[in-house]
């Protein structure tokens, strides 16, 4: 698909270099003089914009953690006055209590671009009628596609989320070609048009699918498009950042990070040193331009991998690989490390077994006990005991094998387990209660 911005994103890789060393030295100059925050941060670790003169340099620079956002009085946060705002967001409070970020024109501008860039290469154009089933509002998802949708000269049905089968009506009343939602809501939607018996490759003209705000697998992807003949598209981004940033082109190869906006680094977690290219670790973002609210060196607790080679797609921008899991919700059962992502892996390799499931952790006496909950699919839910616990004792292995965990397995009925509208919520851990 043609480039939004040809000249920006099949720009060489010398020339990205260059473009990006100025922004950077321009915003370390920025971040001194109009942040009191980073500021008082730059000097506590010794750094003076001076000291940045090559992109690895901003290895000098101190990380900045949700904490900070969270924490530090707006007042020494923010880079610009109540005038140049023209926008408050805040975090879905996935891990805690909301973080407020603030955008000037020019941040929503970026931010648009980026989403417009990305939509692009998705394969998504003027003609392509896009139904954002993002939540509106201070969640960064409704607004972010939206902005973005319309700046690339999209059509957007703004439908926020809920009410799945007026979603449904919209889709195939309005001709709608794309949706963005959270992949768990689009399997949700699938499963409801399949009740009132509404076909998606019959009945509707959608094409394509912008997932993201929440983990997802191969395994979902494939079953996606197999099941609704939609091709699923990875789209990342948190709210400290902007909001949805960056997303896959249609090689489904990894999201294009644009490098004239954003500067991105894979740490070691523990150790915070930047690791090479390809190497999984904890992603760090700059955002560059970002006028309001500085980003420099956010350590997101997302674990992915970058790669730097170029794309199929002749973009020269890094891509982003699938977010594997989070530094933070990595849960240690019996000593063994647990990403509820892996623990989705092994489910969806089994055809007999729904899309949803639920990993309930809970301290029996004092050791971890583990009980992965998912739903069959409906013909495959029999009334034969010894089958199904065949079936159960096959996944049980699976996962045993994969994780090296012990895991009990409970199949139940299908449409028994809680269905979200936003992100699902995948892991109940009792542990802490
Ligand atoms: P929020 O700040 O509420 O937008 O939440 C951002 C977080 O959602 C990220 O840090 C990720 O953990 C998660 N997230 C967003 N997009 C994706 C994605 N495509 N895949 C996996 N996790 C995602
Ligand atoms: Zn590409």
């Amino acid at each position: 698909m043609t480039p939004w911005n040809p000249k920006i994103e099949l720009m060489p890789k010398e020339e990205l270099d260059k473009l990006q060393l100025k922004s950077l030295k321009a915003l370390v100059y920025r971040l001194y003089d109009f942040s009191r925050f980073y500021h008082d941060r730059m000097d506590a670790a010794g750094v003076s914009p001076l000291d940045i003169r090559t992109l690895d340099d901003a290895t000098k620079l101190p990380f900045m953690v949700k904490k900070d956002l969270r924490e530090i009085p707006m007042d020494q946060l923010f880079m610009v006055s109540n005038r140049e705002l023209v926008r408050f967001h805040a975090s879905s409070g996935t891990t805690g209590v909301p973080t407020i970020v603030g955008y000037t024109q020019n941040d929503v501008t970026n931010w648009s671009e980026s989403v417009a860039r990305g939509l692009a290469a998705a394969g998504l154009g003027q003609d392509d009628i896009l139904q954002v089933a993002y939540t509106y509002g201070l969640f960064t998802g409704g607004l972010g596609l939206h902005y973005g949708a319309e700046r690339l000269g999209a059509t957007v049905v703004p439908a926020s989320t809920g009410n799945s089968e007026r979603q449904l009506d919209m889709i195939k009343r309005l001709g709608v070609t794309a949706i963005a939602c959270t992949p768990s809501y689009l399997m949700h939607l699938g499963e409801v048009a399949g009740k009132i018996g509404m076909d998606f490759r019959r009945d509707t003209k959608l094409r394509t699918g912008i997932l993201g705000a929440e983990p997802w697998s191969e395994g979902m992807r494939s079953r996606m498009e197999e099941k609704l003949g939609v091709k699923a598209i990875n789209i990342y981004g948190t709210s400290e950042l902007s909001g949805p940033l960056w997303c896959e082109c249609t090689e489904q190869d990894g999201m294009h990070v644009w490098r004239d906006q954003t500067l991105i680094e894979v740490i070691d977690s523990k150790s915070g040193e930047r690791l090479g290219p390809g190497e999984k670790g904890e992603l760090v973002i700059t955002m560059l331009l970002k006028e309001a609210v500085p980003i420099v060196r956010y350590r997101t607790g997302d674990i992915a991998t970058v790669d730097e080679e170029e794309c199929e797609c002749g973009r020269t921008h890094p891509r982003l690989g699938r977010i594997t899991g989070r530094v933070d919700d990595m849960l240690i059962i019996r000593g063994i490390n647990v990403f509820p992502s892996q623990i989705e892996y092994v489910l969806m390799q089994n055809p007999e077994l729904g899309n949803e499931f639920q990993i309930v952790v809970e301290r029996k006496g004092a050791l971890d006990d583990l009980l992965v909950k998912v739903e069959l699919k409906p013909e495959s839910f029999i009334d034969n005991v010894a089958k199904m616990e065949c079936l159960r004792e096959k996944i049980t292995s699976k996962i045993r094998n994969t994780l090296s965990i012990a895991a009990e397995v409970e199949l139940v009925e299908p449409n028994t387990l809680p269905r979200f509208e936003g992100k699902a919520k995948r892991v109940v851990d009792r542990r802490r209660l």
